[in-house]
């Protein structure tokens, strides 16, 4: 059986310009039969068009704050700083992906970018500006951890197979306003959302956690994958 192909965007140095991703991205859905490649940044529409055609599915990984002009807003005292030209090269991949109809999976900053792409706003900064008591991000990628409701008859407890599960926790930001065609399918204890999925048939999930640190010992963020390179096969 021929393998799909996923692409996976990678964090961009602009200062010593050096790009780099933990491979556990890549290794989440390798063991799962899929081929992963990484995008790197670039404004070259002919070679993101290559990407586009040649690969199955795509991945936007973890990262810096998405610039707060992709939701239109002024930028909050606390947001970290923007890297523009990953802004620029992951929204043209989404774009890109979308219109194929190729499956798409966003993780942390991949889920905040696509949410503000789509049309929703994002909370510049969790700690002070939603208070639910709950650890969300420790500096220095220390985990956090924190249990998730999945939301009953959504497309993500289908897939996880449960309606609670403790995932890590590494995010700054939050969706706020859910874009128009998306849906909440998971939330933490306290309300905040943890994971929107499209309200169409596309497979199109975007998650807060970090499954790619943890597949290796843990079911649930395990068949995510499964079914992610399920869906691009
Ligand atoms: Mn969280």
């Amino acid at each position: 059986m021929k393998r799909p192909l996923i692409g996976v965007t990678c964090r961009y140095n602009e200062e010593n310009e050096e790009i780099s991703l933990i491979p556990t991205y890549m290794n989440s859905v390798a063991v799962h039969g899929a081929v992963p490649i990484l995008l790197y940044c670039t404004e070259d529409e002919s070679l993101l068009r290559s990407w586009v055609d040649l690969c199955d599915g795509l991945m936007i990984s973890g990262g810096p704050d998405v610039d707060p002009s992709y939701y239109g807003e002024e930028r909050h005292e606390k947001c970290g700083p923007a890297c523009p030209s990953r802004d620029r090269t992951e929204s043209r991949l989404f774009e890109m992906f979308r219109e194929a109809g190729k499956p798409i999976l966003g993780i942390c900053r991949g889920a905040q970018l696509v949410n503000a792409l789509l049309g929703g706003t994002l909370y510049q900064d969790v700690p002070s500006q939603y208070n639910d008591g709950l650890v969300h991000s420790i500096p220095n990628l220390v985990p956090a951890w924190h249990s998730m409701n999945i939301v009953p008859g959504t497309r993500l407890h289908k897939i996880l197979g449960v309606e609670e599960c403790t995932v890590n926790s590494f995010h700054h930001q939050a969706v706020l306003k859910v874009a128009p065609g998306m849906r909440v399918a998971a939330n933490a204890p306290g309300g905040l959302i943890e994971a929107i999925e499209s309200t169409d048939d596309s497979w199109l999930f975007c998650i807060q956690w970090h499954p790619e640190r943890t597949f290796q010992d843990d079911e649930v963020s395990n068949k995510l994958f499964c079914a992610f390179v399920d869906a691009c096969r």
